[in-house]
């Protein structure tokens, strides 16, 4: 079941406002998912079995009339095939394990910042449903992202966490690069995002974002790089120092928000691997993605609406990577 399937509202995108053609692309998703139930159902427990796991993975076609909305994904539709191994993370132990870096000082070394999805998304479906080459696969260019149940966009949460980022960084002396800020209107793609990181030879990457799953499914998950080999996708190189950045920024995101480990997936690590994602795929940097709680949780909500705690957040983000770079 793919969110971005769904039918485009009949309406003219600009005439509604980003909440109505949410819940208008959400109707449709469920009418969509209704007539498919018997089969998804089948490939669902399936995928279930296998993974155990949440972020991207198509909903519980009988159980959710309100699919997982980040359906929607980081970076693309759901893969429902056996290409889809989101992993608990846990062979090395917890989030609290990183070993200590070994590196030069973080001043004046260059940190990419990847700001998840773009507010202007939703009015350029077209655009952002076009397939790019992700090497081992090809997917959507990008997604809307998810919304709390109030009409906080993923997008726009994104955004704020890394300009406090950004600022939080600039302070260690460190060079920030964005993917995108206020310059386009929709984007950029999946795989421009993973260049971006790649042509500023960035000491690390994150990629932000927030989960789109339902009530009840709370805490923060760190995405790490599987090791993967296809076109121009090649992890080899990255997986084990991704690994490092990654358990740094779960460990200090912790401890700055007092989250949790997200309690439906990793096994109560934090950490979950992944081979689908075109951003992870296509890097060649020390690079993750963060999903900081689930936007369609109210208690999670409730704190990705507070800018206070997009500061701790944005401080525990900041303390991994500078922490990663040995500072
Ligand atoms: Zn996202």
């Amino acid at each position: 079941m793919r969110y971005d399937d769904s039918p485009p509202p009949p309406e003219s995108a600009s005439s509604i406002s980003p909440d109505r053609r949410w819940f208008m692309r959400r109707s449709a998703l469920t009418i969509a998912a209704a007539s498919l139930v018997p089969a998804a159902l089948a490939a669902w427990v399936l995928t279930q079995a296998l993974t155990g796991s949440g972020h991207d993975r198509p909903p519980p076609p009988a159980a959710a009339p309100l699919p997982a909305s980040h359906a929607t994904g980081l970076d693309g539709k759901p893969n429902t095939a056996a290409g889809a191994t989101p992993t608990a993370a846990g062979r090395s132990g917890t989030a609290s394990s990183a070993q200590p870096p070994a590196g030069s000082p973080p001043a004046g070394r260059t940190v990419v910042v990847d700001p998840g999805h773009n507010t202007g998304n939703f009015d350029h479906t077209a655009e952002i449903d076009r397939e790019v080459d992700i090497g081992t696969n090809r997917k959507e260019c990008d997604t809307t992202g998810t919304t709390t149940n109030s009409g906080y966009m993923e997008a726009d949460f994104t955004m704020d966490v890394s300009r406090r980022l950004r600022t939080l960084l600039e302070a260690k002396g460190l060079k920030v690069v964005f993917t995108h800020e206020t310059d386009r209107a929709w984007g950029p793609c999946i795989d421009e995002r993973a260049r971006i990181g790649n042509e500023a030879k960035a000491d690390a990457v994150v990629s932000v974002h927030a989960d789109g799953v339902s009530e009840g499914n709370r805490g923060y998950h760190v995405i790490l790089p599987a090791e993967v080999k296809g076109g121009k996708a090649d992890t080899a190189k990255i997986v084990e120092p991704s690994r490092r950045l990654g358990e740094r920024i779960a460990s200090n995101f912790a401890r700055t928000t007092g989250s949790s480990p997200a309690n439906y997936l990793g096994g109560g690590t934090g950490l979950v691997i992944r081979d689908d994602l075109g951003g992870l795929n296509l890097s060649t940097r020390p690079k993750v993605f963060i999903e900081c709680g689930n936007m369609r949780d109210s208690k999670d909500a409730a704190q990705l609406t507070n800018p206070q705690w997009r500061q701790k957040a944005a401080q525990g983000i900041a303390d991994g990577i500078v922490g990663f770079l040995g500072g």
